[in-house]
């Protein structure tokens, strides 16, 4: 399109549409930039596989272009009898193989990353809740199967305290509580006050490009070795831990920079 009538466009989006109209637009100049966006990344697959050649079913090398498939992307094969004999395309053996409706994809990753509902992605998607379910599965499956991510730079840590939950557990009905204490309903608080084994504690550490990392602890313990959870977790020595609850910090402490630590992701 050329400038004069992408200002024609623009003109009738600011003087003549309706809300509802601009609803309309934006949602398709949304799908159709994802849709761009996709075919780019898919476009650099099948370059990276041109390049290595190698199946992502056996890992052997020699694969050859075989056409296209149904849905017009370009189609690999590895050849026997060194390789396996099947076809793939770029996106077999990731999470988006096979899936449908690709024009939503990234705007379903930026859902996802916002932590909407089920409902929110039905309504505003216009997908059912047990495929937005599926993806949601398909797409998170294999964070799972990563290593933790390593924090590094300034790193804050604290601490939250959680009931401690034996919900469902059958020593309630059988006369053997999980706990010495009666059972509670959702919602209610502790039995004892302030403090006490009845919560558990939760360390949250988070660097400053976004890094997180979530401990569960056995027991309570002071601001001092609240950091030891998380060691495996950091490129430096504790030195590099400030503790988020500044007040509480003892005087002497301060936090330290880790200069020229590089973030891990
Ligand atoms: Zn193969």
């Amino acid at each position: 399109m050329d400038d004069l009538s992408l200002g024609a466009v623009e003109w009738a989006i600011r003087h003549s549409m309706t809300a509802e109209q601009c609803v309309r637009i934006e949602r398709l100049a949304r799908a159709t930039a994802a849709s761009q966006a996709l075919e780019a990344l898919i476009g650099e697959k099948v370059v990276d596989l041109t390049a290595s050649r190698r199946c992502p079913h056996c890992g052997a090398v020699g694969v050859v272009k075989h056409g296209l498939d149904d849905n017009g992307q370009q189609r690999f094969r590895c050849r026997p009898p060194l390789g396996c004999g099947r076809t793939f395309n770029a996106l077999t053996r990731t999470p988006l193989a096979r899936m449908r409706k690709p024009e939503i994809w990234l705007a379903y990753a930026e859902a996802l990353g916002e932590r909407r509902s089920l409902d929110w992605i039905h309504a505003h998607l216009g997908i059912a809740r047990l495929t937005a379910w599926r993806w949601r599965h398909r797409l998170l499956a294999p964070l799972t199967l990563q290593p933790a991510p390593m924090l590094s730079g300034i790193v804050e840590a604290d601490e939250a305290y959680f009931l401690r939950s034996f919900k469902g557990h059958r020593g309630w009905k059988n006369g053997a509580p999980p706990e010495n204490r009666p059972p509670r309903y959702r919602g209610s608080g502790a039995v004892k006050r302030g403090l006490s084994s009845e919560q558990v504690p939760v360390v949250t550490a988070l660097d400053r490009v976004g890094g997180l990392v979530e401990v569960v602890l056995e027991e309570r313990r002071d601001e001092e070795i609240i950091t030891a959870p998380i060691q495996s977790w950091l490129k430096r020595p504790p030195a590099s831990i400030a503790p988020s609850n500044l007040s509480s910090r003892p005087p002497n402490r301060k936090p330290a920079a880790c200069p020229g630590a590089v973030p891990a992701f």
